[in-house]
This record gives C-alpha cells, sequence and structure tokens, in this order.
C-alpha cells in the first residue's frame, strides 16, 4: 500500500492534509494499541492556527468545488470505492491495531464503508429539486417556480473512535458528493485509519482540488471547527457531553449531532427464545460494546425471564475474549483503560446494590468480558446511563405496557426492539417507542446503512445515511420566474 510506514520503523505516520497537500509536525502524538500497548501509528499533534488554516483551504476551494460536474463526484466516489476495496486487508489491519477491533469485525467494518460510499455515489443522482404550483392558492399567481439544491459550502466532520472508518465514510462521502469542501477532524484513537481513507480521496484522479482537509487533535482542534464562521455544517458523531458543548458554541449554522444511547429490547413471552438469546449476546457484545445501540437493558416477560437468562448465559459463555488479530475473537479489549475501570466500578457498585452476575463479571487476561447481569433496578448505573462497556441488563416485567414504559423511561432515544410473535404488540410498539429507530424481532444493534439513522431525546438531532445526509448538506434554494 502507499507508504504509510515511517522508514526507521514499523509505525505508520499520520499526515495533515492542508487541501490536497500534505504536511506534518514535529509535534507529534503516538497511538497506542489497547490490546498490547505497542505504538502502532503517529499523528501530527494540530493547533488552532493549523485548524484555521485548513478551514481558510476549503472556504477557497468550495466554490471549484460546487462548479465540479456531478458526474465527476460520482466517479470520484466511485474510484475510492474501488481502490478502498482493493485495500481492504491493509484498513483492517489499521482498525485493529489502532482500535483493537477484532479482524474478522474490521473487515466487515471496511466492507460497510465501501458500502456507504457507494450508496452515496447512487443516491447522487437523486439530488434535485422540483417545480412548485405557486397558483394553488387564491393568492398565488401562475409562475414557474421551483426550488434546486445548492452545496453548502464548507463542512466540518467530527468523528468518534468505535467506527472510525465507516463513520468517517458517512459524512465525507455525501458532503464532498454533494459539492461541499470539507474539514474533518476524526477520533485521535485512529487517527491512521481515517487519513488511509482520506487519502484515497485525495489521490484519486477525480478529485476536487483542496476539497478535502484532515486534521489531529481533540477539543482545542474540534472547538476551534465549531466555533468558525467558515462552516456552515458540523456534523458531529460522539458523546453526549460533546455534544451539548458543540451545541452551545456553533452558534448560527446547521448542527447535526449523532449521539449516545442505552439501547432496549423486550422479549415477550410469544418469542423464539432461542434466537432471541443468540442475538442479544451479539447485540450487547459486539465490538465490546462500544457501540452507540449496543444492547444494553433487556426487558423480559416474567414468565420466560429464568429460561431466557439461562439461553443468554449459555450464549455469552460461547464468545471467544481475546487477541484482536486472531480470526476467530470475537470480541477484544475496551479502548482504554478508563473504560475498563469505569465498567469494573459499575459492575461493583451495582453489586453491592442487590444485582447478580449471570455471566462473565471477572476480567480475563486484562479484558473486561462479555458480562450478564440480573436483577437490575431501574436507577442503577449499569441500566439508567450509557453504559458503552459489554454488560448488558436483565429486568424482569409482567406485561409489555411496563417494558415498554420502562424503555421510553429514558433520556436517550436511539433504537429499541421487540422479541415476539404476537402481530397486534408489534403494531403498538412500532408507535410506543421513543425512540428514532424501532427494530423487530432482533436486536436495536441493527444498523443498516441505507436507513435513516439518528435519535430523538439527547440521543442527538438529524439523521445520517446517504440519502439524509445529503439532504443536510445542501441547502435548498425556491426559485421564482415571473
Ligand atoms: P467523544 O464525544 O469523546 O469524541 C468524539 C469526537 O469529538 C472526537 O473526535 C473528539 O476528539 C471530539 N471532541 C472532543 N471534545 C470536543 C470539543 N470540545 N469540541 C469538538 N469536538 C470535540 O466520543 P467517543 O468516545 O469518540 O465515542 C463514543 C461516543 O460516541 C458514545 O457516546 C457513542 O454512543 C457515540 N456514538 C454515537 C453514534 C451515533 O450514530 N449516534 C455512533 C457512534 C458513536
Amino acid at each position: 500500500m502507499f507508504g504509510i510506514f515511517d522508514s526507521k520503523s514499523n509505525v505508520a505516520e499520520a499526515k495533515i492534509f492542508f487541501g490536497s497537500t500534505e504536511a506534518t509536525k514535529t509535534l507529534r502524538t503516538e497511538r497506542k494499541s489497547p490490546y498490547d500497548g505497542t505504538i502502532v501509528s503517529t499523528a501530527p499533534l494540530c493547533d488552532a492556527d493549523d485548524t484555521t488554516k485548513a478551514l481558510h483551504i476549503a472556504k477557497d476551494a468550495s466554490k471549484t468545488a460546487a462548479a465540479s460536474p456531478l458526474s465527476q463526484r460520482i466517479l470520484w466516489l466511485e474510484d475510492v470505492v474501488r481502490r478502498l476495496t482493493e485495500e481492504k486487508e491493509n484498513f483492517a489491519m489499521m482498525l485493529s491495531k489502532e482500535v483493537a477491533k477484532p479482524i474478522t469485525f474490521s473487515r466487515i467494518e471496511v466492507e460497510r464503508c465501501a458500502e456507504t460510499i457507494k450508496l452515496t455515489a447512487l443516491e447522487l443522482a437523486n439530488l434535485h429539486g422540483e417545480t412548485i404550483p405557486t397558483d394553488i392558492m387564491p393568492s398565488g399567481k401562475k409562475t414557474m417556480a421551483y426550488f434546486k439544491r445548492e452545496p453548502v459550502g464548507v463542512v466540518a466532520c467530527i468523528t468518534p473512535f468505535n467506527f472510525p472508518l465507516n463513520l468517517v465514510a458517512h459524512k465525507i462521502a455525501p458532503a464532498l458528493g454533494a459539492g461541499n469542501t470539507v474539514v474533518l477532524k476524526p477520533t485521535p484513537e485512529a487517527p491512521m485509519t481515517a487519513y488511509m481513507l482520506a487519502k484515497l480521496f485525495v489521490d484519486s484522479e477525480y478529485a476536487v482540488k483542496d476539497a478535502l482537509s484532515v486534521v489531529y487533535g481533540d477539543a482545542e482542534v474540534g472547538s476551534t471547527l465549531v466555533k468558525s464562521p467558515i462552516p456552515r455544517v458540523i456534523s458531529f458523531t460522539g458523546s453526549v457531553p460533546v455534544g451539548k458543548i458543540i451545541m452551545s458554541q456553533a452558534g448560527i449554522k446547521k448542527v447535526s449531532l449523532e449521539l449516545g444511547g442505552n439501547a432496549a429490547t423486550y422479549i415477550d413471552k410469544s418469542a423464539d427464545l432461542e434466537l432471541a438469546a443468540a442475538r442479544c449476546a451479539y447485540g450487547a457484545f459486539y465490538n465490546s460494546g462500544q457501540v452507540c445501540i449496543s444492547l444494553q437493558r433487556i426487558y423480559v416477560h416474567e414468565e420466560v425471564y429464568e429460561v431466557f437468562a439461562e439461553l443468554l448465559a449459555k450464549e455469552t459463555k460461547k464468545l471467544k475474549v481475546g487477541s484482536p488479530y486472531e480470526e476467530d475473537t470475537f470480541m477484544g479489549p475496551l479502548i482504554d483503560e478508563e473504560s475498563r475501570h469505569r465498567a469494573k466500578s459499575w459492575v461493583a457498585s451495582a453489586k453491592n446494590e442487590g444485582a447478580k452476575v449471570v455471566a462473565g463479571g471477572e476480567e480475563v487476561e486484562g479484558i473486561f468480558p462479555p458480562t450478564v447481569m440480573a436483577d437490575v433496578t431501574d436507577e442503577m448505573k449499569i441500566i439508567c446511563e450509557e453504559v458503552f462497556a459489554p454488560i448488558v441488563s436483565l429486568v424482569a416485567v409482567p406485561d409489555y405496557e411496563t417494558a415498554v414504559k420502562k424503555m421510553n423511561d429514558s433520556p436517550y432515544g436511539l433504537q429499541f426492539s421487540i422479541f415476539t410473535n404476537d402481530l397486534k404488540m408489534t403494531q403498538c410498539f412500532i408507535d410506543d417507542a421513543a425512540c428514532g429507530g424501532v427494530v423487530i424481532n432482533d436486536i436495536p444493534t441493527l444498523r443498516f446503512d441505507v436507513q435513516p439513522y439518528g435519535g430523538s431525546k439527547l440521543s442527538g438531532v438529524g439523521r445520517e445515511g446517504p440519502r439524509w445526509a445529503l439532504e443536510e448538506f445542501t441547502e435548498i434554494k425556491s426559485v421564482v420566474i415571473c
């Protein structure tokens, strides 16, 4: 693959993109593998000046980007998909190195990333306006009226660590595809993964010159982007506390926030319990529970509670925990020590308050394992806050109504699901669930990249998915020709 490795060592070296120009700095941060602590990549430590420079480059290039033919931008995205697919193994390995994602799941993320970009290229064909009948009202008159969609100009994209490739694609592909320029600030936990994807965009023969810049860092770089008047959209995926800061600092511009959650499911007594248990183990522990729609709360009808708890414990014990580089590993370590300590202390306090460990609970070779907790009450942290770790809570409920009330009684509202064979209950649930997306007879952790995706309440503002992101990254211009 492209020369990403430092000549003296095996450490990959991310570089800044000031538009199409690569730059480096003597001040660099080292990224260590969360699995074995080895240094896997380095990135320039950018500051407010670097960020402002990138923003001005993006602003200067925005006219050229807006004027670029749509056909060129479609070819651009298709070219990135082709080269990403060719480089799949290198991308997957870098994901496993930087965030300790098990290699099998890293490959899935690369495939999803390619699909997201491909879907965006397909969706660009539908990025158009429509005519408006201005004589529909007695006060109106016949005109030639329509609306068209225009790029917003500059988009600032800020991304999290848990899907550091696909979530970058969900922002930069539609933003660039719509004819904008972009400044990307990826997660500090996976700078190289983001750099490698950005390089595919920048080096493409179809690239719009200077349309994409990438700066590295944390809050200083992020808040410089957010406070600047240059970007017209801030597209953020990350935690609720940072989302709140962004909302308070952004001023008058579009802000799209994809934030946290504590996803829930209800297991009805009519459900296929074996299927539900197998899927719940996957949804709770996939990516070590570090998924915004990770299954965190399971409400189970009291008549099947004991049986379901046993089935879930059995499924959980089958999951292989260990090295992210082994083909059959299901779950690796959490992203950092702080997260591991938080998981341990939340489980310990739940135990003190009367909850029981049904599976897991004790570390395996320094890795916090898949953990099932029973007899969890509403006020315990493991159920009412976003846990973002491999911990799932079981709660017995007398009926559907109690389950849905408990699900909705949360400050978050990202995705909920239900396992049932009762059609009427399914219909009620679709209406009753106070969240951005519902899933019937599977886990709330299900996301198809083609769908609209986002939350209500503290889980965010706006929707992602190529079609909806394209709407977010364009502005409607209304035209009347009299
Ligand atoms: P985070 O909020 O800590 O960081 C996200 C990004 O924000 C990073 O790039 C970080 O450097 C940047 N940042 C930090 N301070 C900033 C500031 N003051 N101004 C601007 N940017 C700033 O989140 P994380 O730990 O990387 O990711 C986990 C969180 O993301 C979880 O809460 C998870 O639920 C959420 N998430 C949500 C979705 C979704 O689609 N709803 C998807 C993935 C993750």
